[in-house]
């Protein structure tokens, strides 16, 4: 195991289906090959255990969005890298936890909603689209795209190592880590 002098929230931000699970488990993969403490906090899980019960009204998102950014900043501040991967649809709340956490990047996904939808990895949006699923982001729920991200993956056109590994070069230029020959085989 690596001394790690700093820990780093790396938040993940974009639609349901944009790539933010997979990038964080690339990059999530390569850190840990490097020797570095990482930690992931997916909104998914997080839903089953930190924010069990909480529904998808804007002040139980925002309040999710809390307890991740919490939960992110005690492991930060512990010299871990903390790779949260959660839709996060506003604004308003992402600058706050950013405010609350002294090393923190902000990691646009960013997908169309069409390529998303034509995605549906796991048939969300179909249920969406049928009136199965309420207030579901980008079909009848908002999703507010960040202004100043550190870092945009465009997986539209991108492979999932050309986005995760954009992901390694901010945090190797920012000196949060020093990832050896990122495999720079995008
Ligand atoms: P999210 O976590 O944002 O809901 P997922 O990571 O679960 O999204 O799903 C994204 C899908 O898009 C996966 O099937 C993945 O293989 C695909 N994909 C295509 N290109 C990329 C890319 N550049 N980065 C991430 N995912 C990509």
């Amino acid at each position: 195991m690596r001394q790690q002098e700093y820990g780093v929230t790396v938040w993940f931000t974009g639609l349901s289906g944009a790539g933010k699970t997979t990038i964080c488990q690339f990059v999530e993969k390569e850190l840990r090959i490097q020797g570095y403490r990482v930690e992931v906090l997916d909104g998914d899980a997080v839903r089953q255990n930190l924010c069990k019960g909480l529904g998808f009204s804007k002040d139980d998102r925002e309040e999710n969005i809390r307890r991740i950014g919490f939960v992110a900043h005690l492991l930060t501040r512990n010299n871990v890298i903390v790779l949260v991967s959660a839709i996060s649809p506003y604004r308003e709340i992402r600058e706050q936890v950013r405010q609350n956490i002294p090393y923190f990047i902000e990691v646009y996904v960013n997908a169309s909603l069409e390529v998303c939808e034509q995605r549906d990895v796991k048939g969300l949006y179909k249920k969406a689209r049928a009136g199965e699923i309420k207030h579901f982001t980008g079909i009848d729920d908002p999703y507010e795209i960040p202004l100043c991200p550190e870092v945009e993956c465009k997986t539209n056109e991108e492979s999932v190592v050309q986005s995760a590994s954009k992901v390694l070069e901010k945090l190797e230029e920012l000196q949060y880590c020093s990832v050896k020959n990122i495999r720079k085989f995008g």
